[in-house]
């Protein structure tokens, strides 16, 4: 498994844990636990501190831009749900309770909604800014080129997308 994804998954098991031991939480809060967990984690690592920063990056994204969209594929199609043991759906059923604003973890991250070759997502549907090829993207993986006409760029859509 490519170091970035595993360092990926740590991080988001990490974060799980600091969320079930405290409850429930405020966007502030969650952002400051997420910190928390890339200091925790790299300190005892060979991976850089700049590397931890782009994990931490990537799951400020993935947080803020999926959680509507797991709670959604969860209740459409539960079946295709792999995630279901996965701190996604654990956040889905948090923000029941609380009304956050969750584009907020983003704080200055740019993101102007498009995805390269070579980051990283969780979940959701690719598509191929070039020819309009779409993936589903079901497990945490490391963006490759378009299988099909080798583009770099990508759009991403609701996970729920693939169910059309
Ligand atoms: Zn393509």
């Amino acid at each position: 498994m490519p170091k970035r994804l595993k360092a990926y998954q740590e991080f988001v098991e990490d974060l799980e844990k600091r969320l079930q031991e405290s409850g429930e939480v405020s966007q502030e809060e969650l952002s400051k636990m997420i910190d928390t967990t890339q200091e925790y984690l790299q300190a005892a690592s060979d991976l850089s501190k700049d590397e931890w920063q782009l994990i931490a990056n990537y799951v400020r994204r993935d947080l803020s831009d999926w959680r509507n969209d797991y709670k959604r594929a969860y209740e459409e199609s539960p079946s295709k749900m792999a995630l279901k043991e996965s701190i996604w759906y654990w956040l889905a059923k948090l923000s029941d309770q609380s009304q956050l604003e969750w584009h907020e973890l983003l704080g200055d991250l740019q993101h102007q909604g498009v995805y390269h070759s070579g980051e990283l997502l969780g979940l959701g549907t690719l598509e191929c800014a070039e020819c309009g090829r779409k993936t589903a993207l079901w497990h945490p993986t490391i963006i490759e080129p378009c299988e099909d006409c080798k583009s770099k760029r990508f759009y991403r859509h609701p996970i729920s997308d693939s169910f059309e």
